[in-house]
């Protein structure tokens, strides 16, 4: 068993797993936090495959998910019998306890019901989470807790009022109703930061500039949309 690794929750197509609250991974953007991947449960991921959740997602041609990286070896980890189901009435908890949590590392947060994630993100106290399928009427819920990832001003607006707040990447300027993410001002980390907890938090909508190719693919989209 891989110490901190664990299934949280799984259906016929789809399985969640979260890593690293023994060691919490690091990253220059997001700073030490636990992760977790939401995915495929027969197809192991790749550049192609991706994740559960994936398909129809607007973001699909500049995912920033090296698909065929991490989740597949979490993937294979998983498939081998190296985690163990998550159990709310065990230690397991305490290592969740203050543990800042993203919510989808990699994969679709609305794959798994709301009700799964609300009590593992009451125990670990701070998170990030972004949806995509944010339009869906359905996915309401996760409003409480997730950031809906939009690519213009026109649909920051439709899902502020829908009750989300949101994350926007895209070519148009930061309006009044965003502050630029803190790490590309003061270069702090999401696990200092907070900011991105959907609606848990009274904040404004958070604007990060596109880079490169993402500049234009957030160009693209921002026309189709
Ligand atoms: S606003 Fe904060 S939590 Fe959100 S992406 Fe930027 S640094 Fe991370």
């Amino acid at each position: 068993m891989v110490k901190g690794s664990f299934i949280l929750w799984s259906n016929l197509k789809t399985v969640v797993l979260m890593t690293g609250l023994w060691k919490p991974s690091s990253n220059t953007k997001t700073g030490r936090m636990a992760q977790t991947w939401i995915l495929r449960k027969s197809k192991p991921p790749n550049y192609k495959t991706k994740g559960a959740g994936c398909r129809g997602c607007p973001a699909d041609p500049f995912c920033y998910v090296r698909w065929e990286q991490a989740p597949r070896q979490v993937y294979k980890s998983y498939k081998a019998g190296k985690y163990k189901a998550f159990d709310m009435e065990s230690s397991d908890v305490t290592l969740l306890s203050n543990t800042p949590l993203r919510v989808g590392a990699a994969g679709e947060p609305t794959e798994m019901p709301a009700h799964h994630w609300q009590p593992l993100l009451q125990v670990a106290g701070k998170w990030t989470g972004y949806t995509h399928k944010w339009k869906v009427p359905s996915n309401l819920p996760y409003r409480t807790f997730c950031m809906a990832s939009v690519h213009s001003v026109h649909e920051m607006k439709k899902a502020n009022a829908m009750g989300y707040r949101t994350y926007r990447v895209g070519p148009e300027p930061i309006t009044k109703d965003e502050i630029m993410c803190p790490h590309y001002t003061h270069n702090v980390t999401c696990d200092q930061c907070n900011l991105c907890m959907g609606s848990a938090i009274k904040a404004k909508n958070i604007y990060a500039p596109a880079h490169g190719a993402r500049k234009n693919k957030a160009k693209e989209i921002q026309c189709n949309t």
